[in-house]
């Protein structure tokens, strides 16, 4: 759809720009979470991806601290990492850096990045820095997956069970003035689901991480697996405290406000059990939160069976 202003949403205009180039001859090239490569050895392939975070669009200074950013531009891609399955290895980082960074504040950055590398186990490889008008940090981020065993977003079958993990809504509700702490650090530091993307390999059939909200990404499975869905908004899992804070709009953050980084999952029906005991296991919590249908309609109902419309997610080109 294209606005007023002669600009297209945000997958248009990547599908308009991708339409200039030949289709690359891997094993999974633009459209998924992580472009999937041949690897180093033959029993592999690596999984790549790139993200932003940009001054003023994706945080703001008041809000966050160095740290926090440096620790949601690393986040936000191994995200995608855990998407896929894969285990992480190697980043490079670019920096466009203001002159109100100074060097102290640099090393903030440095310092919330490097704690959460260390923890994921993904090594700074190189980059590049260079002076500019708004600090943005884009990094190429690189895993491991066993050849063919990358989790991608078409596998989902009718009947498949649909997961989500974690608790909705919090990241979203965090930006909300006068937000209580466990929400707003949702917004400021998540939590990429990295060991659970590992684990889910054996059982999931399809896999896309949460950034623009729960209602379109899951249209990223169902346009990718040619599958429609049906959603019980009323099993979607949220916490207390988002219920308390943000009341009747706790649903529609859930549903739509993004920047969650939990997974949505499918499961084969015949491995959904086996796959909750799992999850259940090594500390993930998942919610099955309806199932995957041969219609391509995607209905979200609730516990009445009501009809409910999900709000639109976030794009960053819409009019
Ligand atoms: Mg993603």
């Amino acid at each position: 759809m294209t606005s007023s202003r002669g600009r297209s949403g945000e997958f248009d205009r990547i599908a308009a720009f991708v339409r200039h180039f030949a289709r690359a001859q891997v094993p999974v090239g633009v459209g998924d979470d992580c472009a999937v490569l041949p690897g180093p050895s033959r029993g592999c392939e690596l999984c790549v991806t790139t993200d932003s975070v940009v001054e003023a669009l994706h945080f703001s200074r008041a809000a966050f601290s160095m740290e926090d950013i440096g620790h949601k531009a690393l986040a936000v891609n191994l995200s995608d990492l855990a998407a896929m399955g894969a285990r992480p290895s190697w980043f490079v980082c670019a920096l466009e850096v203001p002159d109100w960074v100074d060097d102290v504040k640099l090393a903030g950055l440095a310092r919330g990045m490097s704690k959460l590398a260390r923890g994921a186990d993904i090594a700074l490889v190189g980059g590049n820095m260079t002076r500019a008008e708004r600090l943005a940090i884009t990094l190429t981020v690189a895993g491991e997956v066993p050849r063919g065993k990358a989790l991608l977003r078409k596998g989902a079958r009718p009947g498949d069970r649909l997961y989500v993990s974690g608790t909705l809504g919090e990241a979203r509700a965090g930006l909300v003035a006068g937000a209580p702490a466990a929400l707003v650090v949702r917004q400021l530091r998540p939590s990429p689901r990295l060991e659970l993307g590992l684990l889910a390999r054996a059982f999931a059939s399809a896999c896309v991480d949460i950034s623009d909200g729960f209602a379109q990404d899951l249209g990223h499975i169902c346009d990718a697996s040619g599958v429609g869905v049906r959603v019980n908004v009323d099993a979607l899992p949220m916490s207390a405290t988002l219920r308390r804070f943000a009341g009747h709009r706790a649903r529609d953050f859930a549903l739509s406000g993004g920047e969650d980084y939990e997974l949505i999952l499918a499961v084969p029906p015949g491995r959904a059990h086996a796959f909750e005991r799992a999850a259940e296991r090594s500390n993930h919590r998942v919610t099955c939160v309806g199932e995957f249908a041969r219609s391509r309609q995607r209905r979200f109902v609730d516990d009445r069976g009501e009809a409910i419309q999900p709000p639109r997610g976030f794009d960053h080109f819409a009019p």
